[in-house]
């Protein structure tokens, strides 16, 4: 069924967004997902026990490539510098190219390393824990850029003609974003139109932030290609094409300039009758949207990597900080606020970690959705290694707050937490914001039910449709929702040792989340889509859990290797102490909350309903600034 039919509440244009999005989704589960199933209420522990540590082999491969690329990032590359210019010197492009690292994930059998996702990112979170513009250059070109949907969909002809020449060092790009489009590829205005032969197609408009871009051999660009009918309805096309560097029409606007990873090479660029080969079209027509979707579920892995990698440094500096600055009487990481926060440090490091290489290691290994478990690592650690480096800040006082060359200039160690923090930032916004990861994961962690359910509310189905909707809900609801109320006595988790209560918290815990998100359903109908904030709760329990079972099974897997080892499960636990904490506090935030009051307030900002309190200020319109002193009046 359509999602949208039923939604009454929805403008056009909102029905729109989500009729696009809905198009493009992978409708089918047809490989198990632990998170899919939590969300029923089903803890699934075969399906993540045991953890699926990295195999000694590909360990092997991961290991000499990581000391190759260590010495060569230590002798040519000054993330300080890069930073402080703008720009990555071409030594360190050709040179990177050498060590392959632009075919990192290229087959062999095309000249690239062929490295398992796990590898790739093991190498990606190793440079972004030393210079987060070049991690961004690597990423942006392997995990979105045309190397992935390439591998995913490419026809064997453009796999030949394409992956040679990144192997040998050819970068790519990726765009997709527009001046109105950013979360919402509906209001795309790209546009590509097929020749009257059919041979080739032209591409008109402008794409903004495009990382890459302005120095891609290639760019993977999505347009709106003319809409079909489909059941007596138009049904748009969004259309993946790989369009090359120096094609006619290509016309690189501006560069922009952000707050941290400033030396990416990222620009606005204009589409002036580009004209390209059919032979360009990825995938097919109007599989555009689908291609980018499913491309981020494996290429948005890299993202988490690397903030476990930002983590990980931060770790270390907190480490010798908190004992080396000694404040009233003791170091700062005795005094009890910082050894929370070096605690948290470590235990959330060890989660994040578990959260990426489980899901990356069930990419290598196949069999397995994991449009889920990518999604939530990418959520967990964009907001984790964001807390962390705040801490980290907060840590380091003053110290945290002013530049790595400033520091060495005065003789101090040049550790640099402010560029880090300002590198970091943006993992919250790319590949999917915090909100719309949110909504994406809310979607999936509702599909059983709309697939079994939602035609009863569809008021286009015809009445043959809603009895079978009814018998089916008849079928599983009974079953399933008294399931849920079942404590799960013969469960004891008992080689868990320690962790084994963590674990039994988990398993009652994915039945009340499933119930409690069940109940939403029920209150709100159809307009629960318009609860975000609740939702976005519900999505954060099953994000913690999921958090924990990695992190315990991982403490096992770890254990059976070096059984005197006890670090993990130590790390294990505290990290389950603190997500049960978070979990009390979402679960009290869907019974209890203050979202409705907020929204009325929000439309009242935004109405100018407020104004009284912006007064006393320069005001900042975009354009310059202006005086705004009246007095202030409250009404
Ligand atoms: C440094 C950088 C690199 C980038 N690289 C690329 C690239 O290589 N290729 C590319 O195509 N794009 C790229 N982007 C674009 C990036 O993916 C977008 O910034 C991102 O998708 C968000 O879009 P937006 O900024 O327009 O925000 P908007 O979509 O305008 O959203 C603004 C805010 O509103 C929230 N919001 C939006 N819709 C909803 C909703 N329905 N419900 C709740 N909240 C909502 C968002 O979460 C966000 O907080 C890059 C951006 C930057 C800054």
């Amino acid at each position: 069924m359509s999602v949208t039919t039923e939604l009454k509440h929805l403008s056009e244009k909102e029905k729109e967004s989500l009729e696009v999005a809905e198009a493009s989704r992978e409708t089918e589960w047809t490989q198990p997902s632990f998170v899919a199933e939590l969300f029923l209420g089903r803890f699934r522990t075969d399906l993540i026990t045991p953890y699926p540590l990295q195999s000694p082999e590909d360990k092997a491969i991961g290991d000499e490539f990581m000391v190759r690329l260590e010495a060569f990032l230590k002798d040519n590359l000054d993330p300080d510098e890069v930073d402080r210019t703008g720009d990555l010197p071409q030594n360190v492009i050709d040179g990177l190219a050498k060590l392959g690292c632009w075919g990192m994930k290229i087959p062999k059998e095309y000249g690239g390393l062929g490295f398992s996702q796990i590898n790739y990112n093991r190498a990606v979170a190793m440079v972004a824990s030393y210079c987060g513009s070049t991690a961004v250059w690597l990423s942006a070109h392997q995990s979105i850029g045309v190397p992935q949907p390439l591998k995913l969909f490419g026809s064997d002809a453009q796999k030949k003609k394409y992956f040679p020449m990144f192997a040998k060092g050819a970068i790519s790009a990726f765009a997709l974003t527009e001046p109105g489009v950013g979360s919402d590829p509906a209001r795309m205005t790209v546009t590509a139109e097929p020749s009257s032969d059919g041979k080739s197609w032209t591409i008109n408009g402008t794409k903004l932030w495009c990382t890459n871009g302005l120095v891609a051999d290639v760019i993977c660009v999505m347009a709106k290609t003319p809409s079909k009918t489909v059941n007596g309805r138009e049904k748009r096309q969004i259309t993946a094409f790989i369009v090359e560097k120096g094609t006619p029409g290509i016309e690189y606007v501006s560069r922009c300039e952000f707050m941290g990873i400033r030396a990416i090479q990222n620009g606005v660029i204009h589409f002036n009758n580009v004209t390209v080969p059919s032979e360009n079209i990825l995938w097919g027509e109007g599989l555009g949207l689908k291609l980018a979707l499913i491309t981020l579920n494996t290429g948005r892995l890299t993202l988490p990597a690397a903030s476990a990698g930002m983590s990980k440094q931060a770790l270390q500096i907190a480490k010798i900080w908190g004992k080396e600055r000694e404040q009233w009487g003791a170091p700062i990481g005795k005094h009890e606020p910082g050894a929370v926060k070096i605690a948290n440090m470590a235990a959330s490091t060890f989660a994040q970690e578990a959260m990426t290489y489980y899901t990356s290691a069930l990419v290598d290994r196949g069999g397995a959705d994991i449009r889920l478990e990518a999604a939530m690592a990418k959520l967990f650690c964009s907001e984790a290694s964001w807390k962390i480096v705040d801490d980290l800040m907060q840590l380091r006082g003053g110290r945290g707050y002013e530049t790595a060359r400033s520091l060495r200039r005065r003789g101090e160690k040049g550790y640099a937490v402010e560029r880090m923090m300002r590198d970091s930032r943006i993992n919250r916004i790319i590949e999917g914001t915090d909100e719309i990861q949110h909504l994406f994961i809310a979607r999936e962690a509702l599909d059983k039910h709309m697939r079994t359910a939602g035609e009863i509310m569809n008021p286009k189905a015809s009445m043959d449709v809603k009895m079978k909707a009814f018998a089916a809900s008849a079928r599983f609801y009974p079953f399933w929702y008294i399931g849920l109320w079942m404590p799960g006595l013969f469960r004891r988790y008992s080689e868990y040792g320690s962790l084994a209560g963590h674990m039994r918290y988990i398993d009652s815990t994915s039945r009340k989340l499933a119930r409690t998100l069940f109940h939403q359903m029920i209150k709100f109908g159809p307009k629960l889509e318009r609860r975000q904030m609740i939702l976005g709760r519900l999505v954060e329990i099953g994000t913690e859990l999921f958090a924990m079972t990695a992190a315990c099974a991982k403490a096992l897997a770890l254990e059976k290797e070096a059984p005197s080892e006890t670090g993990p499960r130590e790390l294990a636990d505290l990290f389950c102490r603190e997500a049960k904490l978070r979990i009390h506090a979402y679960f009290d935030g869907v019974a209890c909350n203050a979202d409705v009051a907020e929204s009325k307030v929000a439309a009242k900002v935004l109405d100018h309903g407020y104004e009284w309190v912006e007064k006393g200020i320069m005001v900042d319109d975009g354009e310059g600034f202006k005086g705004n002193f009246g007095p202030p009046k409250t009404s």
